[in-house]
């Protein structure tokens, strides 16, 4: 295990810094107050500039711009991407989200541990880079996206017209491990249409909530099809399935014309999305076929994710590998992440690895270790010096 020589005090106060500024995804709406992404991108850019670096930022949306640094290198190496998103989830029933306080070692408060210990953990690096003297032969370019917890806009113009890198690490909470793959996530809305009428006579009208429940006993075989049958990814298993918001009808005194019910697809790397749609709509073919008088109609994606597969083989997981054994001085977890990133849009090998646990995210009492933010910076530093050293 080698000592760590980052800063816990400079760690801890940029990510407080960051933390107390609310950068809720506005989910589709404007922006409004508490949404403050924009804010959030000049804080890091202000930061960036601090230490030196060439910055931009670019308006991917209307008030939510991605931001992003360069850290020259001496030319001819790798350019490398080290990228966090902007915005986290809400703070509904979060007493103190937007309060940062660090305590017992941990700093507290929403987006602490999703994501913006990786944004501190990377001004950190840049610090020990040029403190320890370290000469890179590549760039380390450093960007903050926006919307990664709603349709992952930054990430997507990212991948068609950001900075070009050859190497890219997403530090979202992994406890360090190496993360090279994720399941990609289909959402679609399936619709049952009915006729309406008075429920004292519900004989005349056709009841789009009971239809809905055919659909569901369906499709509730899918997810043990998939686990079963279906095909499976050495680091990511199977495709999961599952049926996750439903509303319908309108008063209690009328037999509902509608019903819509949201589910979720978690593909693996190499089934498209088109494949996925088809197959649930042969099996909603299958339901109508038994019941003549049921309209069911799937929508387009409502949601729509990539599935990342950077090859264990990639020059980044093997620097990533020999960090995280030389810093931590344990064998590295190459493992998949379980949820869908930026990761696959950035347009090159992309990686997951950063600080904090993934149970913490999105909870409602959000917290980090400051000393696993330690941890990551000399990994960090560690996989630079070895890609580009
Ligand atoms: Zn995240």
């Amino acid at each position: 295990m080698t000592e760590t020589r980052a800063d816990t005090d400079r760690l801890s106060a940029d990510l407080t810094g960051m933390v107390a500024i609310a950068s809720i995804n506005p989910f589709g709406a404007p922006p409004r107050p508490g949404h403050r992404e924009a804010e959030m991108a000049a804080d890091l850019r202000t930061r960036l500039e601090a230490l030196g670096l060439e910055t931009g930022l670019d308006e991917i949306a209307p008030g939510r711009p991605n931001v992003w640094g360069r850290l020259k290198g001496q030319g001819g190496g790798p350019t490398v991407l080290l990228a966090a998103h902007l915005d986290t989830v809400g703070i509904e029933g979060y007493d103190g989200a937007l309060v940062p306080r660090v305590e017992a070692g941990r700093v507290h408060g929403r987006g602490s541990c999703d994501m913006k210990a990786a944004l501190a953990c990377y001004l950190e690096t840049i610090r020990q880079i040029r403190e320890r003297r370290l000469t890179l032969s590549g760039d380390v370019l450093i960007a903050g996206l926006i919307d990664e917890e709603d349709q992952m806009l930054g990430s997507r113009a990212w991948g068609r017209s950001g900075q070009r890198a050859d190497f890219a690490i997403v530090g979202e909470p992994t406890g360090l491990a190496i993360c090279p793959a994720h399941k990609g996530q289909l959402c679609a809305v399936i619709r049952t249409e009915g006729r309406a009428t008075h429920s004292s006579r519900p004989e005349l009208g056709i009841n789009a909530v009971e239809h809905m429940a055919e659909v569901i006993v369906a499709l509730s075989e899918l997810d043990g099809c998939l686990r079963r049958d279906g095909p499976d990814h050495p680091l990511c298993g199977h495709g999961r399935f599952s049926m996750n918001v439903i509303q319908g009808g309108s008063i209690a005194s009328a037999i509902p014309d509608w019903c819509e019910l949201e589910v979720d697809r978690r593909f693996l790397p190499g089934e498209s999305p088109a494949d996925i749609l088809a197959d649930i709509g042969r099996r909603l073919d299958g339901v109508m076929a038994l019941r003549p008088d049921l309209r069911v109609s799937l929508s387009d994606p409502s949601l729509l994710a990539a599935a990342l597969d950077t090859p264990v083989s990639s020059g980044i997981v093997a620097a990533l590998r020999r960090a995280v054994e030389t810093v931590t001085g344990a064998p590295a977890r190459i493992e998949a992440f379980p949820g869908a990133t930026d990761a696959p849009n950035l347009g090159c090998p992309a990686v997951i690895c950063g600080p904090g646990h993934l149970e913490q995210a999105h909870s409602l009492n959000e917290w980090v270790e400051v000393r696993q933010m330690q941890l990551a910076v000399e990994i960090y530093v560690a996989a630079l010096a070895d890609l580009a050293g």
